[in-house]
């Protein structure tokens, strides 16, 4: 039987609605929660992310700027000005776009975020509150990881979940949120033994590799709920036959396009899992909603109120 489709770009914009009324309701209070997006040169993939980033601010009723340091910007320059934002109370969170230039120090810069304006959940504070199951804000694309599952009925508690992939971005913070919700779980990588048995044992399988396809149907259990982080854009036409043959709707955006995305997990895994995040789709739509859900956590902290459930 076919794989249930997690829909991503539904709950996002379910979570998406939720900031809306939460942030009209701040409104009634005088409260308009801020983000201030900092984007260092002309990176191509980083102006479109930080584009979708502001106009979804608006679209939620979020304040929000945007600071473009020339390419040429010092890592004192910059830290210059995330102590200026720290300072500024309108400004509830602060967002550095990566990657920043080679020359400067991005963790230093990263570092010197106000942890309660840390709106990715990168600063070590907030690693530590997580780690510790303290209220904190947490990394976006793992939170909506998260979301899907809570918003699908997927139970958590005590399946086995492996996750394949130990970025400090993805693989180890949906680890730490899973086990915080009591699953067992696996973390894998690139010396893993046996990495699809390692996969096969998962009812939850989170792929967060950057390979595109890598996770076939071998390591699959069948039933399995498989999330794929991976976002990987493929131009070959060899390698969109290896993943899309058949498929006429994604043939023609190939052809017109010359290309089309995939996610680390292979297309034929919907044929014996239970449930999969479809590439484009599923988890990343839930990124940019999760960053409008932090933003408004953000507000909600600083003030010290607490957090509608
Ligand atoms: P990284 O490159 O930082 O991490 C990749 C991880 O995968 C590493 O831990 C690496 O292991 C592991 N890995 C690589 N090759 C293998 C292999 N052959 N077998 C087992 N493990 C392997 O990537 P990110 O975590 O930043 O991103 C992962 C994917 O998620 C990418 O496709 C990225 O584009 C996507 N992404 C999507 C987002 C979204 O909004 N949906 C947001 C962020 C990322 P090791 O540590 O041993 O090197």
């Amino acid at each position: 039987m076919a794989a249930r489709i997690l829909d991503g770009t539904r709950i996002a914009a379910e979570i998406r609605a939720e900031v809306t009324a939460q942030a009209k309701a701040l409104a009634s209070s005088g409260v308009r929660p801020g983000l201030a997006v900092v984007l260092v040169g002309h990176n191509p993939a980083s102006e479109i992310y930080v584009r979708g980033k502001v106009k979804s601010s608006e679209e939620v009723g979020l304040y929000s700027e945007q600071h473009t340091p020339a390419e040429s910007a010092t890592t004192e320059d910059l830290l210059a000005l995330i102590a200026d934002l720290n300072r500024r109370d309108e400004i509830d969170g602060i967002l550095v776009q990566l990657p920043l230039p080679a020359h400067v120090d991005a963790k230093k810069v990263l570092l010197a975020v106000d942890p309660a304006k840390d709106v990715d959940g990168f600063h070590p504070m907030n690693v530590g509150y997580l780690s510790t199951q303290r209220p904190g804000l947490v990394p976006c694309t793992p939170a909506g990881v998260m979301e899907i599952l809570k918003r699908s009925a997927i139970p958590v508690a005590g399946q086995e979940a492996v996750v394949v992939g130990r970025s400090d971005i993805v693989g180890k913070p949906v680890a730490m949120l899973l086990l915080n919700q009591n699953a067992t779980v696996t973390v894998c990588h690139s010396k893993t033994r046996d990495l699809p048995g390692v996969c096969r044992r998962a009812d939850i399988l989170v792929a967060a590799i950057g390979r595109p396809g890598m996770v076939t149907r071998d390591y699959v259990k069948p039933g399995a709920t498989v999330i794929d982080v991976g976002i990987n854009r493929i131009t070959d036409r060899k390698e969109f036959d290896r993943f899309f043959a058949g498929n006429k709707k994604r043939e023609e955006t190939f052809l017109a396009k010359g290309s089309t995305l995939v996610g680390d997990v292979h297309p034929e895994v919907a044929e014996i899992a239970g449930a999969v995040t479809p590439v484009p789709g599923g988890v990343g739509p839930l990124t940019i909603a999760m960053l409008m859900a932090n933003t408004v956590k953000a507000a909600i902290l600083r003030r010290g109120r607490s957090i509608p459930s």
